[in-house]
Formats: C-alpha cells, structure tokens, sequence
C-alpha cells in the first residue's frame, strides 16, 4: 500500500498550480481525483509500468502541471484524441480539470489501457473513453478518421512519425498538440513536408515553462492547423511510416 499524506499532497498540488498559473483549475473536489490518481498509479506501477516518477512532488509537477497546461489552447467542449496515452497523459489531468471535455484517450498496449479506462471509472470521468488501438489503424477507421478538434501526444514519437499518426485524426479546422523535448525546433523543421502533404498548416512552437519546488521544467508545445484534407493514402503501415518517414 502506498502512503501518500493526503493533506500534504493536496497542499503541495495547490502550491505548484498556484505557482504556475494554475489554480482557477483546481476545486476540492479534483484535488481529491488527483490524489486518487496518485495512490492508484503508485501502486499499479509495478504491474503496469505506468511511470518512472515515483515521488508524489515531481509527479504534480511532471505529470499533472505539465498536462494541464496546455488546457488553455483546448476550446470548450471540444473533442480529443490523445496519442499514446500510456498510463494516460496528457488525457487523465485534463478531464480532470475540463470535464467539458470529451477525451478518448489511446493506446496499443492493452494493460494500459485496461489501467486508464479503470482509473477513469473510479475517479467518474464520463468525459473519458479508452480504446486499445494503433494510432495508424485508428486513422484509417471511418469511425475515427477526422472526427476530433484536436489530436493530442505526449513522448510518442519524432514529428514526422507523430505527424503521420495523428493528424489523419483531425477535423480541419482542428488542431494536433504535441508535448515535445529540447530537439522539437529542429524535428519541427525535418517535418515540415509531411505536416503539409498530411494537411497541416501554420506550426506554432511555444515554450512551457513550469516551477517546481527548487526545480523548474521547459518544454515545448507544438501545435499544427489542420487545414485540408488528410490524402487517403495516410496513415501508413507502421512499418513503412517508421523506415520511411515523410
Ligand atoms: N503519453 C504518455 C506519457 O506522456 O506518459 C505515454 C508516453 S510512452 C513513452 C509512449 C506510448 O505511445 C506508449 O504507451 C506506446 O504504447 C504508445 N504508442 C507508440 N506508438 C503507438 C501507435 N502507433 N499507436 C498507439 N500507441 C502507440
């Protein structure tokens, strides 16, 4: 059993969302989801996987700061498709703090979305469904195929590959948000082909920039108009998508 001091944590998530701008995101009532949250990924990590953060501090900072973020580029009621959720990130802290939200969050690992679709019940997320799919398979589906508003990931894979998964996913009209690593300018510039042959337009790279205690957290955020029509011969083979990048 994992035990995690409950007001401690709650003061702690207070504290870093206060101090990022944050805290209009929290209530007493998702602090406690958030605080589920924690215990449940503590304790599932062993079967599943979930995550490399142990220590609750980072966990708020890495995890959930991080994700709820980028809520502010989200419109209201939109609907999501999170790309390579893993243990559900960004797609758990964001329907925990927009439950206007409509998220579908996947994954091709089966265990982990049987963990994120059970946590969801638990904490009552009804704006989150989980489905165990390739982005690729997912893409080409008519019931997924340019259906959401935007199409979220964070670490799945270099731009072009991330592009080619998810992008198909995108109304026009739409947006892909990506959470990227220090090499995003320069995979941005390397995918700049295959944004466009996939649709996108109008690439805008922000820089996140989060405060910790005694720690502080810079990434950027990556986000591509969808603005035509993704060409029926996208998404590829994984195969051919990860040897031959666009
Ligand atoms: N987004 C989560 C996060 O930030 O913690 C998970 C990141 S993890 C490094 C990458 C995830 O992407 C893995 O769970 C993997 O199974 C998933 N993934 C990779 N390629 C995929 C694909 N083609 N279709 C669906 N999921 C994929």
């Amino acid at each position: 059993m994992t035990e995690i001091n409950k007001q401690d944590f709650t003061s702690k998530l207070s504290k870093i969302f206060s101090a990022n701008g944050l805290s209009s995101y929290l209530s007493l009532e998702r602090m406690e989801k958030f605080y589920t949250l924690t215990v449940r990924m503590l304790e599932e990590n062993e079967k599943y996987n979930l995550t490399a953060i142990t220590d609750p501090d980072k966990i708020i900072l890495n995890h959930y700061a991080d994700c709820v973020a980028m809520a502010s580029k989200l419109k209201k009621g939109a609907s999501i498709i999170d790309v390579g959720c893993g243990a559900g990130f960004p797609s758990l802290p964001l329907a925990i703090v927009r439950p206007d939200l409509r998220i579908t969050a996947v994954d091709s690992t089966a265990k982990r979305i049987n963990y994120v679709s059970e946590t969801a019940r638990m904490l009552g997320l009804d704006n989150l469904t989980a489905v165990v799919m390739r982005a690729e398979d997912g893409g080409k589906s008519p019931e997924y195929r340019e259906k959401f508003d935007y199409a979220t990931a964070r670490a799945v894979a270099e731009m072009r590959v991330l592009s080619e998964l998810s992008l198909p996913f995108v109304k026009i009209g739409g947006q892909m948000v990506a959470m990227k690593g220090k090499n995003a300018e320069f995979e941005l510039f390397s995918a700049r082909k295959a944004i466009a042959t996939l649709g996108g337009r109008n690439t805008l790279c922000e820089n996140i920039t989060l405060k910790g205690e005694g720690e502080t957290l810079t990434h950027p955020l990556i986000i591509i108009d969808k603005k035509d029509k993704t060409p029926a011969s996208f998404p590829r083979p994984f195969a051919q998508i990860s040897k031959k990048p666009l």
